[in-house]
């Protein structure tokens, strides 16, 4: 069968290494967009994760006329209603800065003690046909915030989601289960059915 091709509508390299380590083994050829050209960042200006990751893969297959795939994720904390959501990485504001966003939600939890720390991980994927379809995908993975970064691994608030049932930091799980377990990793499988819809 033909290797279909999938365009990752990101600029952030961590991301685009996971989707890529965990779409290794697949009849799959999977391209992140700055290997792909000198494509603008698109405005990320929507209310939900939906909102964003439809309007991030529908511009840029509108733009390079291939199947994209775009990611829009972020931490959701029960006691901050949700929050940072859509807003995680600019949660400390400009200029983007994980330690500035991880240092402002220690400060934002202090005093909550851990049974109040619950928190997910969300990621919504969208995959745009060049004005054509779209397709959403959601995957949940929930955890904990400690009281203080742990691990050198991943990315973004990984130091500071602890995943009880493996008694470790997403940052500390290393990326082969990290990327077994994750939100993104869940999103993804969903799509990868679409995708081998789409191919039958
Ligand atoms: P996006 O690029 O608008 O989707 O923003 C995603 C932001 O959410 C990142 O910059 C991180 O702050 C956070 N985030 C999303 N996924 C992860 C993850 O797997 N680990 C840690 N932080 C993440």
């Amino acid at each position: 069968m033909k290797r279909r091709r999938v365009v990752v509508a990101s600029h952030n390299a961590h991301k685009i290494r996971e989707i890529k380590e965990m779409t290794k083994h697949l009849n799959l050829e999977v391209v992140g967009l700055p290997e792909l050209g000198d494509y603008p960042p698109v405005v990320e200006d929507g209310e939900t994760f939906q909102d964003n990751a439809r309007k991030k893969a529908v511009e840029i297959a509108n733009l390079c006329g291939e199947l994209v795939l775009a990611d829009d994720s972020g931490l959701e904390v029960d006691v901050l209603e949700g929050a940072p959501g859509v807003h995680s990485a600019r949660f400390a504001g400009e200029p983007v800065s994980d330690q500035r966003n991880n240092a402002l939600l220690l400060k934002t939890l202090q005093g909550y003690p851990l049974e109040q720390r619950g928190a997910g991980f969300r990621c919504v994927m969208a995959l745009a046909f060049p004005y054509g379809s779209v397709e959403l995908t959601e995957g949940i993975c929930r955890g904990v915030i400690l009281f203080e970064s742990r691990g050198e691994g991943g990315f973004g608030y990984d130091p500071l989601f602890y995943v009880p049932e493996y008694g470790l930091t997403f940052a500390e799980l290393g990326s082969d289960l990290k990327n077994q377990i994750s939100h993104r990793y869940k999103a993804l499988t969903k799509m990868l059915g679409v995708i081998e819809r789409i191919q039958a």
